[in-house]
């Protein structure tokens, strides 16, 4: 609505594989316009043209390891720069991102979309994208439980992480998640 046009904030979408982040970035994106960095389709689209940093993105994501944090952190910085607001989906996935991405500017909020892991396991299996995979799933999520989840710990610690319950209708968890933007 009007009252909102000029939310300006830099925002963190985090959560496990499969939570809902790219799918709630995107319609927060719009309502809002802020730019949507999802890192997951930049490297895809990497990997699309072929290019060398496809390349070397798909032997990684094709295993469900994650990027280097080098390379991670190079991309983010070329595609915040100079931007006032944005939503960044599926980064920082690492806590030594996150540490990097502090010294490239200050994040407002962070949305923790909570999903139980049976959920995902079953929503990943129906999405059927080339890394959603049985055997893949199961390496993204133990790589989640072990690299990006301690990121929710060092985002409450800094008072800007807000748990959103994943579970519910696509409107439904849009709903929760602005609640939570539009409160200060
Ligand atoms: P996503 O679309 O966010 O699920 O990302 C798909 C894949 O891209 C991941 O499984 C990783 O291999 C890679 N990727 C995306 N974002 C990052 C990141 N911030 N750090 C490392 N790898 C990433």
């Amino acid at each position: 609505t009007l009252k909102f046009k000029n939310f300006i904030m830099k925002l963190i979408f985090l959560g496990p594989p499969g939570a809902g982040k790219g799918t709630q970035a995107e319609i927060i994106s719009k309502k809002l316009n802020l730019k949507k960095i999802s890192t997951g389709d930049i490297l895809r689209e990497e990997m699309e043209k072929g290019t060398e940093l496809g390349k070397i993105a798909k032997s990684y994501m094709e295993k469900g390891e994650l990027v280097p944090d080098e390379i991670m952190i190079k991309i983010i910085e070329n595609n915040i720069k100079n931007l006032n607001g944005f939503i960044l989906d599926g980064f920082p996935r690492t806590l030594n991102q996150a540490i990097e991405l502090e010294k490239i500017t200050k994040i407002d909020k962070v949305i923790y979309l909570n999903v139980s892991d049976e959920e995902i396991k079953n929503r990943l299996l129906n999405r059927g994208r080339l890394d959603d995979k049985p055997e893949v799933i199961e390496n993204r999520i133990k790589i989640y439980r072990e690299q990006t989840q301690p990121l929710i710990e060092f985002y409450k610690e800094k008072g800007i992480l807000y748990e959103i319950n994943g579970i519910g209708t696509i409107e439904e968890i849009t709903k929760r998640i602005e609640e939570v933007l539009y409160e200060r």
